[in-house]
């Protein structure tokens, strides 16, 4: 199985618990969610609008609908591709090793979540340590 999945996307992945725009939303990332944990899952990493953007209701002509998110969530995706270092494909399981050795502290996530409407419930940001 391969997904594809913007860059920010792997962090809100790992934070996810359940909470989304809608139902069908809310059940697309559920089936990624566990999708990803498997372990012949290939993800191929973008900056454009991915398998979880699909069954997003703000998602007009493949971009999101307000300019200004639209903008911002492409920075996001993009401090994560390059701290990764390219837009290869990977194992899941590797990536998301990776993506915990990477992003280890509020300070190394602070571009990319520091706007999220979903902070104060992404288990993701919420475990990560504040004092380095
Ligand atoms: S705080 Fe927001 S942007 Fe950061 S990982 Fe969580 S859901 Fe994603």
């Amino acid at each position: 199985m391969k997904l594809i999945l913007r860059g920010h996307h792997l962090l809100c992945l790992k934070g996810f618990q359940g909470y989304g725009y809608n139902e069908d939303f809310v059940k697309n990332m559920t089936v990624i969610n566990d999708l990803r944990k498997q372990t012949d899952t290939i993800i191929e990493i973008t900056d454009s609008s991915d398998d979880i953007c699909a069954s997003c209701p703000n998602l007009k002509n493949s971009e999101c609908e307000n300019k200004t998110q639209n903008e911002r969530i492409i920075m996001m995706d993009r401090q994560v591709l390059k701290r990764l270092g390219s837009t290869e494909e990977y194992n899941s399981i590797e990536l998301f090793k990776k993506i915990d050795e990477i992003f280890d502290t509020r300070e190394s996530v602070s571009k990319i979540c520091g706007n999220c409407k979903w902070i104060e419930q992404c288990l993701f940001y919420q475990k990560l340590s504040n004092n380095r």
